[in-house]
């Protein structure tokens, strides 16, 4: 294993302090991740929203001991240049130029260490799947190491890389770029020596010229490989290559592919593919039939081809591929326990990537983890086991139920509460729900252990309609309105009404997770559920009445303040109290006209803030009434210009400068020039860009989802529904939904006025909505009971359906009732 002053060899950097040398095992770049301190390094990087040198002091507080940094870390009362000695005397630091650098130098040099065959992969789409594939494809005959997930940057890259240890025998990594110059720097890296380019589509078009330009810099990938793997039916591709003099196996449909596809043929879920190489017919079934499935499958059949793999062995390998599943989900479960169910890879990788996960899931203190027997090719038994249970010890994991043979051989290596079953059977008949209460279960399996049956068991049983939470979409969201931000901006997210509807809870988990500045609910008692589930961040309550204000103290929430009964109620309320310091925010009304101060108020507000030094004012903030509408224009800029001139009266009488804020979602993109000190992020975090010049920048996050009770035909002239509504005017074939205007479903979609999407076609909804069901036209429909129904969701856009019924989007996402369950997930 490299030492610290070995790494520090390897890297452009100059050593800032040397206490002793360490080993280096874990590279180290998001703070939240750490799990083995002692033997980590940690690389300070400045992101785009992040600064890793305010982390050092946070690690070094929980034993991180090996630093690299690009300068000094300034601590507050320390004298400069002081610092490493009296703030970290333990800890190694290499000052480097650039820090992420220094993490790629050290990420190439360890890719030199070992002569193992290297796959890399690029291109638009398929990457991840088609290096799954491969790795479940090869794995058989070797001992695959490959990148977790779709770690495919700057960043992810190295850490891929850094997984190589001297058993492997193949390495398959991706690499994704957005810009020009980026790639070489991954090539360094990954040093292929095989490449598969998937295809050439048009995500990250904006960093580039045109799309030859985009393709030259992917190739530059390949400069040095053996032998490139594409279909020559991409003709820019095919012309770029051939330029390039890169070495090259085609597949394609043309006769002068290496690998000629001479049919395709869908039968049932199969494809049979009849195909040509070196003047052999060959056929072979493969388990897919959509068109990317295909095309992934090629660019593996192509490798298998040419390593001359006999097409028996390649068929049995074919059948038993598996879809790959990223999704992780995150679900009420029986007793209130939470459940994260995660089907992606159990290998080493996809476990650490699991227990991260678990770790920031602050609901619980408890913590258990199913899981069964890893997929492994590169460690033996011992060693495997032993880092796993390290990994689960070190993220405070108390309970382990471990299923399956191997693991339970190794049973005593791990030190939590334990227990054993030889299969997933085994466990169900053992199986007591009464011994779970309260906790968070991470349930982490390898397909063939066929989890889902613990997950089922788990599971709250509800009516079929569910609310889908993309939490990826979510965090696009956040980083398109981060993007319009000066870095120094700070950025309060509402997350009143159940987060607009998507769950309270999970989403301001995530949001602290991503580290915004501040929550925003309307009641106390929606902040206290926060508190109460490990939320931390400050949280500004915007409307908290008076016989709330204990519980407001007693969780540390912050007051909107907006009049001066409302102050005065305050200040009694304090003055028995003997907290050192209160927190609280001044609403100013400029023009809104809901709540807040005006100007006729100031006197007496001041007055009343010089009767009470402990409370200090965090932040002046107002609302603008029409920031979603240019016609209002030059009213919101008249609210700007009142907001600051009042925000700066009431900061010269206190004698403070505080946050001021006064932009909701709309207002962050219409007013770039008045983000202030912070903005409120609302519904464009749920995925709706208010002003409408946006909304292709933003992602769908909710998906609200129901399923066909029961199909009938009925004749003409019958009707359907209360008040015999819904008329059939010939014979109609109709389906009843299990959702209605109990479950937020608007009545006002009623007859005809809305539609919903079942298996992608488009069925209006008949007569009048029911409270807990509605009935929708399916003639000529494919349809069947018990079939998947959208409600609405990115191809049923809200604010489409919002028009429809004359209302804005907030109402339909505030709507969903609390009986839907909330399903959250990632992928
Ligand atoms: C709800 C709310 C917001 C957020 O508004 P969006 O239009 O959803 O972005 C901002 N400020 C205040 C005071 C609010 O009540």
């Amino acid at each position: 294993m490299l030492t610290f002053s070995q790494l520090a060899s390897i890297t452009h950097g100059s050593v800032l302090q040397f206490v002793h040398d360490l080993p280096v095992q874990h590279l180290l770049t998001d703070s939240r991740k750490l799990a083995q301190p002692a033997s980590t390094l940690f690389f300070a990087i400045k992101g785009a929203f992040n600064d890793g040198h305010d982390y050092v002091s946070a690690l070094y507080a929980r034993g991180v001991r090996q630093f690299i940094v690009e300068q000094v870390v300034e601590i507050p009362g320390v004298k400069s240049g002081e610092n490493f000695k009296y703030s970290f005397p333990e800890a190694n630091f290499l000052l480097a130029e650039n820090s992420l650098t220094a993490l790629q130098e050290i990420a190439a040099f360890h890719r030199g260490e070992f002569l193992l065959p290297v796959m890399a992969i690029t291109g638009s789409n398929g990457k991840t799947i088609v290096k799954e594939w491969l790795a479940q494809l090869l794995s058989p005959d070797e001992k695959v190491v490959k990148s977790p997930r779709s770690y495919n940057s700057q960043i992810g890259v190295p850490l891929s890389v850094w997984q190589i240890n001297a058993n492997h025998t193949f390495g398959i990594f991706e690499a994704g770029i957005s810009m020009v110059s980026e790639m070489e720097k991954l090539a360094r890296i990954i040093r292929p020596t095989l490449g598969i380019f998937t295809n050439v589509g048009t995500a990250h078009d904006e960093g580039f010229e045109n799309s030859v330009q985009k393709i030259e810099e992917k190739l530059l990938l390949f400069k040095d490989v053996k032998l490139l793997f594409y279909s020559s039916d991409e003709k820019l591709l095919d012309e770029a290559v051939k330029r390039e003099g890169i070495k090259s196996f085609t597949w394609g449909h043309r006769p002068d592919a290496d690998l000629q596809i001479l049919s395709q043929q869908i039968s049932g879920a199969k494809t049979s593919i009849l195909y040509k190489f070196e003047g052999n017919e060959n056929q072979i079934s493969i388990p897919f039939t959509d068109p990317a499935s295909v095309q992934n499958t090629l660019h593996c059949l192509a490798v298998l081809v040419w390593r001359g793999m006999a097409s028996e062995t390649m068929q049995q390998r074919f059948d038993k591929l598996l879809p790959v599943a990223m999704r992780l989900e995150m679900k009420e479960a029986i007793n209130n326990c939470y459940l994260i169910d995660d089907t992606y890879n159990n290998d080493l990788a996809g476990l650490s990537t699991a227990l991260d996960l678990l770790v920031h899931q602050k609901r619980h203190q408890q913590k258990t983890v199913i899981l069964s027997d890893l997929l492994e090719s590169g460690l033996n038994e011992e060693t495997l086991y032993s880092e796993v249970a390290a990994a689960l010890k070190n993220r405070g994991v108390d309970r382990l139920i471990g299923i399956g043979k191997v693991i339970s051989r190794h049973r005593l290596k791990f030190s939590m509460k334990a227990e054993f079953y030889t299969n997933t059977a085994d466990f169900l008949q053992h199986f007591q729900s009464d011994s779970f209460h309260n906790e968070t279960i991470l349930v982490k399996g390898a397909r063939v252990f066929e989890f889902e049956k613990i997950v089922a068991l788990f599971g709250k049983k509800v009516h079929g309609t569910v609310l889908e939470v993309n939490l990826n979409a979510l965090v696009h969201n956040l980083n398109f309105y981060r993007s319009k931000l000066q870095p120094e901006t700070k950025i309060m997210v509402m997350v009143k009404a159940f987060a607009y509807g998507s769950g309270s809870y999970e989403i301001a988990n995530i949001l602290q997770f991503h580290r915004v500045d501040y929550l925003a609910v309307a009641y106390t008692d929606e902040g206290v559920l926060l508190r109460e589930n490990g939320i931390s961040l400050p949280i500004m309550v915007m409307n908290p009445s008076a016989d709330s204000f204990a519980q407001l103290l007693r969780y540390h929430l912050e007051p909107e303040i907006y009049s001066l009964s409302q102050l005065r109620s305050f200040l009694t309320f304090i003055h028995t109290d003997s907290a050192p310091a209160y927190h609280i925010h001044l609403k100013l009304d400029t023009g809104m006209h809901r709540l807040g101060f005006t100007k006729p108020d100031f006197e007496e507000l001041f007055t009343l803030l010089q009767t009470e030094p402990r409370v200090q004012v965090a932040s002046i903030f107002s609302h603008l009434a029409g920031a979603d509408e240019a016609l209002h224009n030059d009213f919101s800029k008249q609210q700007i210009t009142s907001f600051r001139e009042m925000a700066a009266e009431i900061e010269s009488k206190i004698g403070y400068s505080v946050t001021k804020h006064i932009l909701n979602s709309a207002g962050i993109v219409r007013f770039p020039e008045h983000h202030l000190d912070m903005v409120r992020l609302g519904i464009g975090l749920y995925g709706v860009e208010a002003t409408g010049t946006e909304q292709d920048a933003l992602q769908n996050v909710g998906t609200l989802k129901t399923t066909i009770s029961q199909i009938k035909h009925i004749q003409q002239g019958d009707t359907v529904g209360y008040s015999r509504r819904g008329l059939a005017e010939t014979d109609l074939e109709i389906a009843t939904l299990a959702i209605g205007y109990a479950d937020g479903y608007d009545r006002r979609f009623g007859n005809g006025n809305g539609e919903v999407l079942i298996n992608g076609q488009t069925a209006p909804i008949i007569g009048n909505v029911c409270m807990d069901m509605c009935m929708v036209n399916v003639t000529g429909l494919q349809v069947s009971e018990g079939d998947e129904v959208v409600v609405f969701g990115q191809e049923l856009p809200i604010t489409k359906l919002a028009a429809k019924i004359n209302t804005i989007p907030y109402e339909l996402l505030t709507n969903v009732s609390p009986r839907v369950k909330r399903v959250f997930y990632s992928e």
